[in-house]
């Protein structure tokens, strides 16, 4: 079944428990980094690096969600595969896939995961582009620095670790996408990109991919952070731009010999004809202020004016002062009665009342908690709700001194929670790629106007990357835009 909110583990507790215990556990040592020769300081051996990326594998794909395609995601992995092949570290346990993410993005996890963002994929125009971010992720892995990013950041949180949050579910909003999961995400410094920009230059080489494809995609990413105007787009916050980075690029293909490179534009296009463009409708998405699911035929509203997030396991809303949220996700158990008993029971949560009720019809279990934190109390309101064959839990929580100016807010707002059968969303189409072979040379315009998209212009020369007033050459393939998609998602 498709939704993200069907996953209702939480990944992230369980991460940074595994991480922080093996931190703790690990003894400093000294040791040659593989990739670059030089002497590095590590807590962490290679059978715990590949131990803790295995783990964090294991998160992010049930967590993120992988891009259901497996042609597509055979591809990506073999080019992965080939370029980590000929790196300093080929034995390691490398994977290659492609996270159902439309966002700008690409990260790798210690010891061999590598992610590739369907977003990011959407921009890519050849296999070239492709290897160049699969070669600087994967400079990343052979230069450890992740590890030592998990060094650095676990020592300074060893002594907080046993204190995070005994109930996951109770972290701040801004933790939403985070949490564990924010290890994986740790920015790299600058010198740690030129030096992966460097490494992932090399397996291109090693492999005759043509280098241009490195400066191409560094070139996409300046139009993108160009284009989102001030907004730092995912692979920017996770990869700081070194500075000069096309520049650098440019430099190491003037000083390379690789002429007539492999640059396989064509097979590139082919793979992701008809991949999913922008949000996927199936996932669930706001409209109006209410967010509706199409799959699993429900819908809600948070508080009017609260900042929303449609994180991969929960939908998320945080009040504009920042001191409430609330959190719909889907609960453990076949009833309300049982989910409420999971939840009550769970340590450290004080059950203060709760009563069975229905809500829109639906069979549910409302009831009041609170959490004694070192930070102070929390109170909250929760409602288990039965529909379909799940059973959701929508809650809502601020400190005890606020319960009394949120109550009636988040009492409303769980009252929303009701069956969605509207056949405008449920059969709303997702935007998607599709490839066309450009039949004469024609501007940008004219393409647009000979294949319409459903995104703007700017948007369709942005994925081909073409520059104001260039031409495109007849018989080259070329994207569009069909399908509706999730309204107001460009
Ligand atoms: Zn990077």
């Amino acid at each position: 079944m498709h939704g993200s909110i069907m996953k209702n583990h939480n990944p992230r507790f369980r991460l940074s428990r595994t991480a922080g215990a093996i931190a703790m556990l690990a003894l400093s040592a000294c040791a040659v980094n593989p990739a670059t020769g030089g002497r590095m300081f590590s807590l962490v051996s290679e059978g715990q690096e590949i131990e803790m990326g295995q783990q964090a594998m294991l998160q992010v794909d049930a967590g993120m969600g992988l891009y259901d395609d497996p042609a597509l995601q055979a591809y990506v992995d073999s080019v992965g595969q080939a370029m980590a092949a000929v790196s300093e570290r080929p034995e390691l346990p490398w994977s290659f896939k492609v996270v159902d993410d439309p966002v700008i993005n690409a990260f790798a996890l210690p010891g061999g995961p590598v992610y590739l963002a369907r977003g990011i994929m959407a921009h890519f125009n050849t296999e070239a582009e492709m290897a160049s971010v699969l070669g600087h992720e994967i400079g990343h892995i052979t230069a450890r620095h992740s590890v030592e990013q998990i060094s650095r950041a676990q020592l300074m949180q060893i002594g907080l670790v046993a204190g995070v949050v005994l109930v996951p579910e109770l972290r701040p909003f801004g933790d939403a996408l985070g949490g564990g999961l924010a290890i994986l995400f740790l920015k790299f410094g600058r010198d740690d990109e030129s030096q992966s920009d460097e490494l992932g230059f090399r397996y291109m080489s090693r492999l005759g991919y043509d280098p241009q494809g490195a400066v191409d995609m560094f070139e996409i990413l300046e139009r993108q952070r160009d284009a989102s105007g001030g907004a730092i787009p995912e692979w920017q916050s996770t990869h700081p731009d070194p500075g000069n980075r096309v520049l650098a690029a440019e430099q190491r293909l003037a000083t390379s010999r690789i002429e007539g490179g492999l640059v396989r534009r064509d097979e590139y296009m082919q793979r992701i004809d008809g991949m999913l463009f922008g949000k996927d409708p199936a996932q669930g998405f706001f409209v109006d202020g209410r967010f509706v699911h199409p799959t699993l035929r429900m819908q809600f509203r948070f508080p009017q004016g609260w900042d929303t997030q449609n994180a991969p396991t929960s939908v998320l809303a945080q009040s504009p002062e920042g001191d409430a949220v609330m959190q719909l996700t889907a609960a453990e158990g076949d009833t309300p009665e049982e989910a409420a008993t999971a939840f009550f029971d769970q340590d450290g949560i004080q059950r203060l009342g709760a009563r069975s009720r229905t809500v829109n019809g639906l069979r549910a279990v409302q009831g009041t908690f609170r959490i004694e934190l070192q930070q102070g109390t929390l109170d909250g309101q929760v409602l288990f709700v039965k529909h379909g064959d799940l059973v959701f839990r929508f809650l809502g929580y601020t400190t005890s001194e606020r319960m009394g100016t949120y109550a009636v807010t988040f009492e409303r707002s769980l009252e929303t929670f009701a069956p969605m059968n509207e056949e405008r969303w449920i059969n709303l189409e997702p935007k998607r790629l599709e490839i066309v072979r450009v039949p004469d040379e024609m501007t940008a315009e004219r393409f647009f106007q000979r294949f319409p998209s459903t995104v703007t212009l700017e948007t369709v020369r942005r994925i081909n990357g073409w520059d104001q007033g260039h031409v495109i050459a007849a018989g080259t393939l070329a994207k569009r835009v069909v399908g509706e998609g999730v309204p107001g998602d460009e």
